[in-house]
């Protein structure tokens, strides 16, 4: 077996042995951010860097770092993405990522260390607590607390429909450290599309050129609490009412733009007091508004604000933002994508430029350090599902460009 051949074999190896923690009947797995099924994951890949040599360190909010200390008091080239998933999701969201990185790391070390090359950079690998934002709001919170962006007592604090805070959570699963003080000089990702550009386009490598912008609202419906029966039709402020005219608001804004130009949705609803006999008092939910440009967001939000005066005075109800998550769009650097480009083509794999819809880790760093997102296909875009899929060889494909653009980001490559 070549060494290639070796490299391929013992990413697919590790790969299903991974999705074994939280696996779902359907071939899925179901790892909310600091479940168990989470926590069974993280100690798995940690005692995995453990074996790979890698010195291994978790800071305050949860995230799993894996250090190859190659040159003394230099800083650090990081790698990932994240462990957790979505309720019922796939196997390869956010998991492919961190294990590709961590098998890129260490081929990056061996071959450098074949080559007698001295990197300019150390090699870090990461697993990003709660990407997900499922479980607990907003997502990319542990990348969002790394980079300042959410502060860490916030975080913490942050509780899940059952009242569980973030810091509970993760001392149930000894998810919480106290490593800090990490210099990355620069960030790469490798993720699933959960498009179907690539598998359409027949290229097994995506290269992630912008960033799709979204702005996500937490709203409230303040209604009345009232007896089903008895009360009078005129007489209810019924909160769930309001909510389910916001849910169909919200979809039918999209076909006030041209098509695909903008997507919304809202996919869960939170109910006071949520009993069959009750008009509801309170209704909270996350409007999720995403477009290419901000522009396009920023009209949406006018439009809605309309569609909101409308829908009060038609239910008795009001209706607040409580808060508000915004992420711009924005392109990724040129010689990251230069960098992708080139190692693809050395390998002998085609790629493409394309844009990411989905929020990702990357999303955050990339606002700090220099950085790359690499795609690999998902068969007909399904994600979020348990139907994900990814085709062994892509999974291959990826990993290995993601070696070379590892061992040659750690070489400076991504330098000013
Ligand atoms: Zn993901």
């Amino acid at each position: 077996m070549s060494t290639r051949e070796a490299d391929a074999a013992a990413l697919i190896s590790d790969f299903h042995a991974m999705s074994t923690f939280g696996v779902t009947p359907g071939g899925g797995v179901d790892r909310q951010a600091a479940t168990e099924a989470d926590g069974e994951t993280r100690s798995w890949f940690m005692g995995w860097l453990q074996g790979q040599g890698f010195r291994v360190e978790v800071d305050a909010i949860g995230n799993i770092f894996g250090f190859l200390d190659l040159v003394p008091g230099a800083a650090y080239v990081l790698f990932g993405s994240h462990l957790d998933s979505q309720p019922l999701a796939g196997r390869y969201d956010g998991a492919y990522g961190v294990l590709a990185a961590a098998h890129a790391a260490s081929r990056a070390r061996r071959d450098l260390d074949a080559a007698g090359i001295r990197p300019k950079y150390n090699i870090a690998v990461v697993d990003w607590f709660n990407e997900e934002g499922s479980r607990f709001k907003p997502s990319m919170m542990g990348s969002a607390v790394f980079t300042g962006r959410l502060d860490l007592e916030v975080a913490l604090g942050t509780t899940d429909p059952a009242g569980i805070t973030v810091r509970d959570a993760l001392d149930a699963i000894s998810g919480r450290g106290s490593f800090t003080d990490l210099d990355v000089a620069a960030y790469g990702e490798i993720h699933v599309e959960q498009g179907r550009g690539l598998e359409d386009a027949g290229i097994p490598i995506g290269v992630v050129a912008s960033t799709w912008c979204a702005y996500k609202y937490e709203i409230v419906v303040h209604g009345e609490q009232s007896h089903t029966g008895s009360t009078m039709m005129k007489d209810r402020r019924d909160a769930l009412l309001a909510a389910s005219k916001m849910v169909v608001a919200l979809f039918d804004l999209t076909s006030e733009f041209e098509e695909e130009v903008l997507h919304t949705s809202v996919g869960q609803l939170f109910v006071l007091p949520n009993s069959p006999v009750t008009v509801a008092r309170e209704v909270r939910f996350l409007a999720d508004l995403r477009a290419r440009e901000s522009g396009i967001l920023i009209e949406a939000f006018a439009k809605l604000t309309e569609k909101i005066a409308v829908i009060e005075q038609q239910t008795g109800t009001r209706i607040e933002i409580a808060s508000s998550s915004i992420w711009e769009s924005g392109p990724f650097l040129e010689s990251g994508l230069a960098l992708i480009e080139s190692a693809s083509a050395e390998l002998g794999y085609p790629s493409l430029r394309v844009l990411t819809v989905a929020g990702h880790d990357a999303t955050n760093l990339k606002e700090g350090v220099p950085t790359v997102l690499v795609f690999v296909p998902s068969v007909e875009g399904i994600s979020h599902n348990e139907r994900e899929f990814t085709h062994d060889a892509d999974l291959i494909a990826g990993a290995e460009v993601f070696t070379t653009v590892v061992t040659r980001m750690a070489q400076g490559a991504l330098d000013a």
